[in-house]
């Protein structure tokens, strides 16, 4: 894990960073005030509906799972993941920077948590249906399990104290007596 305190990665998609809340056995949005300090750490505006925030996370946990592990993803999860999607619909605005590149940013009419929540949800949707579904990990240290987008193939831990851990833990493996 990157943050002593957080199961927050700094180098994953905030939809993913979001489904790493459960981790451990422990819910990183349990409370009202995990839940802001995580939104914020993450550089979000927190949800004001913390208990909102959490069955999206549980409903895209079930989906990265299911994808993870081959299985069918849950029909409730994805009918939860469209449900939160359609109330923040966005579009994309271009504009042309001064080099004359054209770039563009998601727009959309809704604000608050329905916005924050929808556009975790239409993450979620995007990232299982634009070809990064395949890329998506789960880190091989035993009790960790953290999600990662794995964008480099040799990728296969969350980070590289995870890395480190389990080489430790085999290291100490081979060498306790049998
Ligand atoms: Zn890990």
């Amino acid at each position: 894990m990157h943050d002593e305190e957080l199961p927050i990665l700094g180098t994953e998609p905030l939809v993913v960073e979001f489904a790493n809340t459960l981790h451990g056995g422990e819910d990183f949005l349990g409370t009202a005030e995990l839940s802001r300090l995580w939104f914020t750490t993450a550089g979000a505006r927190p949800a004001r509906d913390a208990a909102a925030a959490r069955a999206l996370r549980d409903s895209i946990h079930a989906l990265f799972t299911a994808a993870v592990t081959g299985t069918a993803p849950p029909a409730a999860a994805i009918a939860h993941v469209n449900t939160a999607a359609a109330q923040a619909p966005t579009y994309p605005h271009l504009t042309r920077q001064p080099t004359g590149e054209l770039v563009a940013d998601d727009r959309g009419t809704a604000t608050g948590d329905a916005a924050l929540l929808g556009a975790l949800a239409a993450a979620c949707a995007g990232l299982l249906t634009d070809g990064r579904a395949r890329l998506l990990r789960r880190c091989e240290t035993p009790d960790c399990c953290l999600f990662f987008v794995q964008h480099h193939p040799r990728r296969r831990y969350c980070h590289e104290s995870c890395a480190h851990r389990d080489r430790q833990a085999r290291y100490y493996r081979r060498r306790a007596p049998s």
